[in-house]
């Protein structure tokens, strides 16, 4: 369908007023007025299924979250400064759900601060300059994150001092490339040494998102942590994707690997919609960044964020989310991989909990590929159903609905994905 008349006056509205860097989704793009649960509901009153949004992973507009946001917003909004319990209650229990060498949370407002931070902290705990991060990762846009960011700034941005490695495809090279990955890691770290940089640290997103989506073996992790460690860097878990229970067996990516990361670093779902991010951290490694540096973020673990993150966590824990992630999260994986048989261009599909990567060839031409993968992501559109393409080669759907996802979604999914798929 074409834009309607409205619709061209706030893309016209949009690029005067916000400039070229606002990209909207979508030839079509959507006007959306409202949401609930796992629906979305634009200007028209159409409803669209959200099988893409992890930011409100506990569902659109929660009840509780909105009362517990309105409440505190009512009644005091200040900062970190000042003695609050608020803060406290919800350290505690964000702290509660993690291994307990993590024994210090720090509150920002998005996950590229978080990100931010802890490379500074890893910086100035280890001596270290130099980064090791994949070769399409996203971890951000500050300066720092940004230049950790291949995705977004290419593999020029990348600073000489860090260190890019092939995310862990499991599909491409299973097997090898898992070992290759360790290894690759244990090179980039001799890499940095020959030219006397002290490696810093290494910051994985644990679902590799933005490469693709890759749930890489455990042994294969842990067999790169431990290089990273013995050479005195710092491993960094990017939980902004994988976290908050997404992946079905926990409430953190990392833990489904076995690693000990000294930093965990959160955002997007924490917070429902509201802006934060965390970082949570070992004690020792902050003790003398904190004394030296301090940290203040004005809005970060304010007393609304507060309110709203101990919602979020008491709503994945009162609904069994991660649980409905495990088990719709099977459900629905079982359904795309039905639909391997009926399109021979679905070559992978990939899942942890409710986190998919659905990848899609087109006889080895990687453009043919890229232009299937965004007209399926568009004929889903039409046809109701949001989601969204990753990975270097754009050809991998990326499906990641809120985790109150039922049965009937995972159908409503499958089958139009079924449609959109049978254009070819
Ligand atoms: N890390 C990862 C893995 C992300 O996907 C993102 C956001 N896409 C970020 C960090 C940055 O988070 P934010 O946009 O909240 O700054």
């Amino acid at each position: 369908a074409d834009a309607t008349a409205s619709q061209r006056a706030l893309l016209e509205r949009r690029a005067r007023l916000l400039g070229p860097t606002y990209r909207a989704f979508y030839r079509n793009p959507i006007h959306l007025v409202r949401g609930s649960g796992v629906w979305l509901y634009d200007e028209q009153g159409r409803k669209f299924l959200d099988a893409y949004n992890n930011v409100a992973s506990v569902g659109h507009c929660h009840p509780r979250v909105v009362e517990a946001l309105s409440g505190q917003a009512a009644t005091l909004n200040t900062h970190t400064r000042y003695l609050s319990e608020i803060i406290l209650d919800y350290a505690e229990k964000l702290l509660g759900t993690c291994p307990p060498h993590l024994g210090h949370a720090m509150f920002t407002c998005t996950g590229s601060e978080a990100n931010d931070l802890a490379i500074r902290i890893a910086q100035h705990s280890s001596g270290g300059t130099g980064v090791i991060v994949t070769d399409f990762a996203y971890h951000g846009a500050t300066i720092a994150t940004a230049q950790l960011s291949p995705a977004a700034v290419g593999a020029k941005g990348v600073p000489a001092h860090h260190r890019t490695v092939a995310a862990p495809d499991t599909f491409r090279d299973h097997g090898r490339t898992a070992h290759d990955f360790a290894r690759n890691v244990a090179a980039a770290i001799d890499s940095m040494r020959a030219q006397n940089i002290r490696p810093a640290a290494m910051l994985l997103d644990s679902a590799f998102s933005s490469d693709g989506i890759f749930f890489p073996d455990a042994a294969v992790m842990r067999e790169a942590a431990d290089h990273v460690k013995k050479a005195g860097g710092i491993v960094i878990a990017d939980e902004v994707q994988s976290g908050f229970g997404r992946l079905g067996q926990g409430m953190w990516g990392f833990a489904n690997y076995g690693i000990e990361p000294d930093i965990v670093t959160l955002g997007k779902p924490i917070g429902a919609g509201h802006p934060m991010g965390a970082v949570l951290v070992r004690p020792q490694l902050v003790a003398s960044f904190g004394s030296n540096t301090g940290y203040f973020n004005t809005f970060g673990g304010n007393p609304v964020a507060a309110a709203v993150g101990i919602a979020v966590l008491e709503v994945i824990e009162g609904e069994g989310l991660i649980e409905n992630a495990r088990m719709v999260g099977a459900y629905t994986a079982d359904l795309l991989s039905a639909l391997r048989s009926r399109h021979g261009i679905v070559a992978d599909v990939r899942h942890n909990g409710l986190y998919f990567g659905v990848e899609l060839t087109a006889e080895g031409d990687a453009a043919v590929a890229a232009a299937k993968t965004s007209a399926v992501v568009e004929a889903m559109r039409e046809d109701g159903v949001l989601i969204s393409s990753c990975g270097p080669r754009g050809n991998v759907l990326k499906i990641r609905p809120p985790l109150p996802f039922a049965r009937d979604n995972a159908e409503q999914l499958a089958e139009t994905l079924d449609r959109a798929l049978s254009q070819w």
